[in-house]
């Protein structure tokens, strides 16, 4: 095998070798069934058995409480932007959100075609605050307006794109409104560290960033959210994307992504494995910590995001000089160091250093860092 190089793409994104290797051993002939996994009946005992497997070790890593479902479904968090409002608005179509960066942009923009979406906050502007780049900042939670009728309160956890990631989760009873759900996107940071879910009346995201392959979406929600609160869906919601069925057929009202299903319970007993969500929390701060204090201690590279708000998973990046960045991203790939071009809507670099990123790849970019900085600087 060649040897593989560290892959910092934001997703779909580095999975561990480990997975990838068991994936491969049991491609053809899955625990002796003489199947490939893809290859299976969902509704059959050998692939009810692996499902259920799956359910039951995402639930014990998210330490879930029984009254929390857990909802595999498709379409990834962009279709949820769609379903969150279809299936939660209710009568009042009201709903608030929080807007610090691209993907929240997306949801708020997403869910007003289905209802009266008011923000509670932005971090689009920078005006009359300290920073100088807009979705850099988490707005100060104290001043969050939001509307005490509202159908929920959206955030979305980890900015991807930005880099802005929530280190204090919003008191709904101290912000006036103790009756309004809490809603997170959780896409780009769930496992990546010990999360109370309780806090949230529901928390979503595709896996492909830190828990497995594209297709998968998982919905992780309060029964009672559907069962007492707003009981049925907008007019048109599509039947196959309505929670209550979804939940009612436990998440096979049709069939759903055997594989990807089978590929995130891999990469969950990977977790498992390496001592929990409590041992990769620990690990995704020391290599945080590890590229944030390189950029820190360089004149050269510049970081925007108020650093209280820096994210663990992604962090984003910039060059003194935009003529530097060609040969920055190829004397990376170079050294096998691939994947580091921010995104198109903030420019820079950016690495994403999701729980499949071993420390090694870290201290591989910040050599490179140190070494590039010396012939450039
Ligand atoms: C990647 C991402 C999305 C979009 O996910 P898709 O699976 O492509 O729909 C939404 N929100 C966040 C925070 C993301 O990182």
């Amino acid at each position: 095998m060649t040897s593989r190089p560290f892959n910092f793409a934001a997703g779909p994104a580095m999975l561990p070798e480990a997975v990838l290797s068991r994936a491969a051993d049991e491609m053809l002939n899955w625990h002796g069934s003489g199947m490939s996994v893809m290859e299976m009946t969902h509704r059959g005992a050998v692939y009810l058995s692996l499902f259920e497997k799956v359910m039951a070790d995402f639930r014990r890593l998210l330490n879930l409480p029984s009254h929390y479902k857990i909802l595999f479904m498709q379409g990834g968090a962009t279709a949820q932007n769609a379903l969150l409002p279809l299936n939660l608005l209710g009568a009042n179509r009201k709903a608030d959100y929080v807007n610090t960066g691209h993907w929240s942009t997306k949801s708020v923009n997403e869910a007003r075609q289905y209802g009266d979406i008011h923000l509670a906050a932005t971090a689009e502007s920078t005006a009359g605050t300290p920073h100088s780049h807009p979705f850099t900042f988490i707005p100060p939670i104290s001043d969050w307006k939001v509307r005490p009728d509202s159908s929920y309160l959206h955030i979305c956890g980890n900015e991807t794109i930005g880099g802005v990631e929530f280190w204090q989760w919003p008191d709904m009873k101290a912000l006036g409104a103790p009756d309004v759900p809490l809603i997170v996107d959780m896409s780009s940071h769930i496992l990546s560290r010990p999360i109370d879910v309780t806090r949230f009346a529901l928390a979503y995201g595709g896996v492909q960033k830190n828990l497995g392959i594209a297709g998968l979406t998982f919905v992780v929600l309060d029964e009672a959210l559907i069962r007492d609160r707003v009981k049925a869906p907008l007019p048109g919601c599509p039947t196959v994307f309505d929670f209550r069925k979804v939940m009612e057929n436990d998440s096979m009202f049709n069939t759903p992504p055997t594989y990807a299903i089978y590929l995130t319970g891999l990469v969950l007993e990977w977790i498992s494995a390496q001592g929990g969500v409590e041992v990769l929390g620990q690990r995704n701060q020391e290599k945080a910590e590890l590229l944030y204090s390189a950029l820190d201690a360089s004149s050269f590279y510049q970081t925007r995001v108020e650093r209280s708000a820096r994210s663990f998973m992604n962090v984003p990046f910039y060059l003194p000089d935009d003529r530097l960045y060609e040969s920055f991203l190829k004397g990376g790939q170079e050294r096998g160091l691939i994947n580091l071009k921010g995104h198109k809507a903030v420019g820079g670099l950016r690495a994403s250093i999701y729980n499949a990123m071993p420390i090694e790849g870290v201290r591989a970019l910040c050599a490179w860092l140190a070494e590039f900085e010396k012939e450039h600087a």
